[in-house]
C-alpha cells in the first residue's frame, strides 16, 4: 500500500475471510495513514504533518495535574472546562462549540448524525482521503469534482449542486491550496445541503482571521466548521478535534457521540492549549517562515510548488519520477508523502519541519536532482 515504504509491510486486510463483515467494511479498500516509523535520532520525518516543535509547557503541566487519582473519576462528557475555554477564544456561543476524539471522529460523527441510507454527498479532487472512508464505512455514495489544473476548487461547477453534505478542506489536503472567504460563502448560500469546511491547517495561513469561516456560523444554518488540536497545537498524540455550527447541528452530535468521548487528560490538555495562544502563534509563525524560505529553494532547484497556506508543500519536478525520489528519500531516513493517485502520483507532500531538517532535506533533494534523471 502506498504510505508504506518498500519491504515493510501491507494493509494486512486482504487475507481475512470477511465472512461476518457487513457489506460496506467488506468492499471498501482501508484508509491507509502516513507511515509512522521507528523514532530514532537521525530520522527526518515530514510524511504526516506533524508540527515539529512541543506542544505548550502548560499543557504538559495540566496533564500531570489531571493524572494520577483523578483518573478513578469519569471525565466530564460535556467536557465543560475545554468547551469553555474555546468559546471564550473564538469569541463563540459555548452551545457552538462540539469536542471530538480527533476532528477524525467529529468526521465520523458528522456522517452518523447528517446522513441516511441513499444520500449522497460531494467532496473535491484531490482532498483528505479519511472523508471517503468515512463515507465507504457509512454505505454513502460519494462524487468527486475535480479542481482545476492548478488544484484551486472549481467553485462554478459545485454550487447548486444537490448534495447532503460537501466537504472543502480550507486550506486543501494535499495541495495547501486555500479558497477565499467570499468563494466560501457564496457556495454555501447556493448549497442546499451542509458544508464541511475543515479547518485544520488554517493557523498556518497567512491570515487565519480573513480566511476562517467561523464567523459564518451565526448567519448559515448549513456551515460546520472544523479544528483539531493536532498540527498547530503540536497534539497529534492527544487526539482532540473540535467544531463549530449553530447550536441545532452541535445537538445531533452530541446526541451521537460516545458519552465520553475526550478522556480526562486530553481535556485538560487541549484547555491548556487553546488558553495558551501565543505559544501556538509562535510555533505557527516559525512554520510559515520555514515554509516561504523551503519554497523559494525547492524553486530554485527547478520544482514547481503549489501555493501553499499549510504546514506542507506539494511539489513536482518536470525532470524528475517523484517516486523514484521517494524512495531515494527514505533509504537517507527521509519520510515524506507520495500518493499514487490520478493527477497527483508525480507530486510530494513534504511537512514543514524545522529549518534544520529543511536544510537535510533540500540538500538531498540537489544531490538527487543532479544524479538521477527520468
Ligand atoms: C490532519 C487532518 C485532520 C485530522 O486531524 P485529527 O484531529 O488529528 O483527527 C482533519 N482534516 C485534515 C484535512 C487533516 O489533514
Amino acid at each position: 500500500m502506498e504510505g508504506y515504504p518498500p519491504g515493510k509491510g501491507t494493509c494486512p486486510i486482504v487475507e481475512m475471510s470477511k465472512k461476518y463483515w457487513n457489506n460496506n467494511i467488506k468492499n471498501m479498500m482501508p484508509y491507509v495513514p502516513g507511515f509512522q516509523p521507528e523514532l530514532k535520532d537521525n530520522l527526518i520525518k515530514l510524511n504526516t504533518n506533524e508540527n515539529p516543535y512541543p506542544p505548550s509547557p502548560k499543557v504538559i503541566e495540566a496533564i500531570k495535574v489531571s493524572t494520577g487519582d483523578l483518573l478513578r473519576f469519569y471525565p466530564k462528557s460535556d467536557w465543560e472546562d475545554l468547551r469553555n475555554a474555546i468559546s471564550e477564544v473564538y469569541s463563540c456561543n459555548l452551545k457552538q462549540v462540539f469536542c471530538g476524539n480527533g476532528s477524525d471522529e467529529v468526521l465520523s460523527l458528522i456522517f452518523r448524525c447528517f446522513t441516511n441510507f441513499g444520500d449522497s454527498v460531494l467532496f473535491t479532487y484531490p482532498t483528505y482521503s479519511l472523508y471517503e472512508t468515512l463515507a465507504e464505512i457509512s454505505g454513502i455514495d460519494y462524487s468527486y469534482v475535480e479542481t482545476k489544473d492548478d488544484f484551486s476548487i472549481d467553485f462554478d461547477v459545485i454550487k447548486n449542486t444537490d448534495y447532503k453534505l460537501a466537504f472543502i478542506a480550507n486550506p486543501n489536503a494535499p495541495t495547501g491550496r486555500i479558497e477565499p472567504l467570499s468563494f466560501i460563502k457564496d457556495f454555501a448560500a447556493s448549497f442546499k445541503g451542509l458544508v464541511i469546511i475543515d479547518e485544520a491547517y488554517i493557523d498556518f495561513s497567512d491570515s487565519p482571521d480573513g480566511f476562517t469561516s467561523l464567523n459564518l456560523i451565526n448567519d448559515y444554518s448549513n456551515i460546520i466548521v472544523l479544528r483539531t488540536f493536532s498540527k498547530s497545537y503540536s497534539l497529534c498524540g492527544m487526539r482532540v478535534g473540535y467544531a463549530f455550527a449553530n447550536e441545532d447541528l452541535i445537538s445531533a452530535m452530541m446526541i451521537a457521540k460516545d458519552s465520553y468521548n475526550l478522556d480526562l487528560l486530553a481535556q485538560a490538555g487541549a484547555k491548556a492549549a487553546v488558553l495558551d495562544q501565543d505559544w501556538m502563534k509562535n510555533n505557527a509563525q516559525k512554520i510559515i517562515n520555514t515554509r516561504k524560505e523551503t519554497q523559494q529553494k525547492l524553486i530554485s532547484m527547478g520544482f514547481e510548488v503549489i501555493p501553499s497556506q499549510a504546514n506542507f508543500l506539494f511539489a513536482t519536478h518536470p525532470d524528475l519520477n517523484i517516486k523514484t525520489v521517494y524512495n531515494e528519500l527514505i533509504k537517507n531516513n527521509i519520510y515524506v508523502r507520495y500518493f499514487n493517485k490520478p493527477r497527483i502520483a508525480n507530486y510530494l507532500r513534504i511537512s514543514i519541519g524545522t529549518d534544520n531538517q529543511m536544510g537535510i532535506l533540500l540538500g538531498k533533494l540537489k544531490y538527487i536532482c543532479d544524479s538521477i534523471v527520468r
